[in-house]
């Protein structure tokens, strides 16, 4: 996927005529149709419910585009909660999968009828005081701590500060059932992008496992068990996409082998991807505004960090297509760089494209999750625009560019008038 583009060059320059660049550009088409292909994948569940996790990419467009696919929102916060409820997704429709979490985001997310998933022991009182009373319906989160191996980008999971114990999963299960609450699941999330499709269904094992234990030590039921997210996606071309049939095969086998006997047949079967729904389906598209010839070789674009943070952060390796020049030797080697005063305000680092001059269109592939929605405003950059590629061609902005004005909207100029500027001297007379 990484290399592919679904539009050609003439599109893109096209595009760039009518819209100011920095922008990310989303493919509807992309999305609908690897959305279809997941929930037809695990069409051999009772039922299968994947809930987009919203902070990937918290754009009311997609949201709809994932729920007209029968497809619900994860969420973490009170703004995606927010969002989701705004996107006309409510009651068990939304997961709130959150962490240290405030009890007003507790109070909205039972007021919406999510399904709201634990993070720690001690918050079934928080939740059961600050929300008067509990749902009917709790997940859990696990971690399984020492038990198990992490991935590289999550870490290992007994320093991953999310989730229950394996002891404190009975014990707080137990409490859960002593409490009266009737309906339970029960979720993990192991990994972020992970290219191995075996850690995906390992979870899944772990999971079915530890709810046939739990059923069996407490006499309870599961309505739902969610794997969570972390499917990764091939952001270097020589990669390969997980792939969600053999996903789902290993993960049926060990539904067959272990719900089933355990007499938890039939069970909701949830995800809670983001990046495998979205990522490969949005594009950076930017202009090279400079050609600089150093000690090394820099193109500096017009977008920045603001805009993708993913190759600053994490050393992510995003690709990069010079339009036009698909047919040129990639013979030339670049940093690509934006313009924040931060030397790791970079998307690549020595990559190898053709030549390249002012002016030149860039497109960063891969940027659908976890791209604009983690842009900061360092350096009073603004961030982009988003488009919509519909199925039928044609273009939709589905967020405007930020503007000066929205960076100061949460200061206060008009005070200045009245700022006493004496109080710069206190501490001289202290
Ligand atoms: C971030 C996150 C996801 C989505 O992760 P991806 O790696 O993008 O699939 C799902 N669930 C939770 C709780 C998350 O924090």
């Amino acid at each position: 996927m990484a290399e592919i583009l679904p539009f050609t060059d003439d599109e893109i320059i096209k595009l760039v005529s009518r819209y100011e660049t920095p922008f990310h550009v989303y493919d509807e088409k992309g999305i609908r149709e690897n959305a279809r292909r997941l929930i037809k994948a695990f069409s051999w569940a009772p039922v299968f419910y994947e809930y987009f996790a919203v902070k990937a990419n918290p754009n009311p467009y997609l949201l709809t585009i994932f729920n007209q696919e029968g497809m619900g929102a994860d969420c973490s916060s009170m703004a995606e909660l927010e969002l989701a409820r705004r996107c006309g997704i409510t009651g068990e429709d939304i997961m709130f999968t959150s962490n240290a979490t405030p009890a007003d985001e507790y109070r909205f997310a039972k007021k919406l009828g999510a399904v709201i998933n634990l993070d720690d022991i001690s918050h079934i009182p928080f939740l059961e005081e600050c929300s008067g009373g509990l749902p009917g319906l709790v997940s859990v989160r696990y971690n399984p701590g020492p038990l198990r191996t992490g991935n590289a980008i999550i870490g290992n999971p007994k320093e991953a500060k999310y989730g229950f114990t394996r002891e404190q999963v009975f014990e707080g299960y137990r409490i859960l059932r002593d409490k009266g609450v009737r309906r339970f699941g029960l979720h993990a999330m192991m990994a972020s992008n992970e290219l191995n499709g075996q850690y995906y269904v390992d979870t899944a094992v772990m999971l079915f496992e530890l709810a046939a234990e739990v059923s069996k030590e407490l006499g309870i039921r599961f309505d739902l068990i969610n794997f969570g997210g972390g499917i990764g996606i091939p952001y270097h071309p020589e990669q390969k996409a997980v792939d969600f049939e053999d996903v789902s095969a290993d993960i049926r086998a060990a539904y067959e082998k272990i719900i089933v006997p355990a007499g938890l047949h039939p069970l909701k079967i949830c995800m809670e991807l983001a990046r495998a729904m979205t990522g490969p389906y949005g594009f950076l598209v930017s202009k090279v505004l400079h050609i600089k010839k150093t000690y090394k070789n820099y193109v500096g674009l017009d977008a920045c960090m603001a805009n993708l943070m993913r190759p600053a952060l994490y050393g992510a390796y995003h690709h990069i297509t010079v339009i036009g020049k698909g047919n040129d030797p990639a013979d030339q080697l670049y940093d690509v760089t934006g313009s924040l005063c931060e030397n790791n305000d970079k998307f690549a680092i020595d990559r190898y494209l053709p030549q390249i001059v002012p002016g030149d269109i860039i497109v960063i592939h891969d940027t659908g999750a976890h791209g604009h929605s983690m842009g900061f405003n360092y350096n009073g950059k603004q961030r982009s625009a988003e488009l919509l590629w519909r199925e039928d061609g044609s273009i939709l902005q589905i967020r405007r560019a930020e503007t000066v004005d929205d960076l100061f909207a949460t200061l206060d100029f008009g005070g200045l008038g009245k700022f006493d500027r004496q109080t710069h001297h206190l501490g001289e007379d202290a």
